[in-house]
């Protein structure tokens, strides 16, 4: 039977392949980005007492309205905003599919999507199998900052969106209030879409503060912003996340969101409303990882690895090539098969697959866990 590729050039996802290849070589996994400490007891015994309680059927489309009402309340907290939970909050299996849904109902073929290089590896082909094109811009070197004027020369009467991502996977780097004011001027006046990916929101350091494209009422009005549940409440696996956007975009993306999932694990939305009722549980992970990040910086102060300045997420980047001038993927996998440390190479995140001799090692682990791949590391 012949079969027409809608994605001839993907492969399995790297992030299956080391976490495969990490647990077929007994390696320490700092490569797929997953917690490897417990999450909360209390909401694992919520997910459990609603089951009991026989919430067991399937939720509202858009989600339950209680677990609707709590994140509406979640961002007037924290962005200040007023967000309506019958037409503007959606909730959905993880990100990915918010991505997914949103980019399925709003991109047509020959449409460009402008993305940033290097970029979370889902984008490109989500775009591609919606029959358009991913416009790389490079980010800035060494900050991995947004060149507004490149972002410009590339916008066409082509371009229907423009994907960020911040904090910014793989390199940790985050965008700042002047980086909203550009988005707002570059896009006044257009049809273009935003879609802000902000999944690790909550994971920001150093006193910085995350700068949501929902602060900005302009921006606002064209955004598709996406979140994860799986991230801020360390329970990746439980794939929940939740988007928000205007009601006119809304109600074009949940006729998508209907025949993709249409709900999602229903006592698992009533026990994360109440998770959310006290902020605390989700203001601390900052705090959280932060000190994983020193940790595991601290641990490593001594190798030959230097590493890469982060402002947020779980990841750490990691330069390697005072050690070797293999190409990365070479290196993840050496790391991984001999020496049982498993990273992700970066090139993996680039359109054009560049290696500039760095990993991402991701520190959401226990503090053994990071002292015993930094002490593997550190005679490397
Ligand atoms: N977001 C995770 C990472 O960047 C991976 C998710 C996945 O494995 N699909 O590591």
């Amino acid at each position: 039977m012949q079969i027409q590729s809608k994605l001839p050039n993907v492969g399995t996802t790297i992030f299956s392949i080391m976490s495969k290849m990490a647990l077929e070589h007994n390696a320490i996994n700092l490569s797929q980005g997953f917690p490897d400490f417990p999450l909360s007891a209390e909401l694992i015994d919520g997910v459990h007492h609603y089951m009991k309680e026989g919430m067991n059927q399937y939720a509202p489309m858009p989600g339950v309205p209680v677990l609707r009402q709590r994140i509406s309340e979640k961002l007037n907290r924290a962005y200040g905003i007023s967000v309506d939970m019958d037409t503007e909050i959606t909730v959905t299996s993880g990100a990915i599919e918010a991505i997914n849904s949103a980019m399925t109902a709003v991109i047509n073929a020959g449409d460009e999507v402008i993305i940033m290089d290097p970029a979370y590896d889902a984008y490109e082909p989500i775009i591609n199998v919606n029959g358009a094109k991913a416009i790389g811009v490079s980010l800035t070197q060494p900050d991995y900052g947004i060149d507004w004027e490149s972002v410009k020369a590339r916008v066409s009467d082509k371009t229907r969106m423009i994907l960020i991502n911040s904090p910014h996977n793989p390199s940790g780097a985050i965008i700042t209030a002047e980086d909203l004011r550009q988005l707002e001027a570059l896009t006044r006046g257009t049809d273009i879409l935003v879609l802000s990916d902000e999944v690790y929101e909550h994971i920001v350091f150093d006193g910085q503060e995350h700068q949501s494209v929902l602060r900005s009422p302009e921006l606002r009005q064209r955004s598709i912003v996406t979140y994860s549940f799986g991230k801020t409440f360390h329970a990746t696996g439980w794939r929940i996340g939740y988007m928000i956007t205007p009601p006119e975009l809304m109600a074009e993306i949940r006729k998508v969101h209907q025949y993709n999932t249409f709900t999602v694990h229903t006592p698992t939305q009533y026990a994360i409303a109440d998770h959310l009722e006290n902020p605390v549980n989700y203001e601390s992970i900052a705090a959280m990882y932060q000190q994983k990040r020193d940790y595991f910086l601290e641990q490593m102060k001594d190798s030959r690895f230097v590493p890469v300045k982060a402002s947020g997420t779980y990841f750490q980047l990691m330069n390697y090539s005072q050690i070797s001038d293999m190409p990365d993927t070479e290196m993840a996998e050496w790391l991984t098969k001999e020496h049982g440390v498993a990273s992700i190479p970066m090139s993996i995140f680039y359109q054009d697959r560049q290696d500039n001799k760095v990993l991402r090692f991701c520190f959401a682990k226990g503090e053994e866990t990071l002292k015993a791949a930094a002490e593997i590391l550190c005679k490397i």
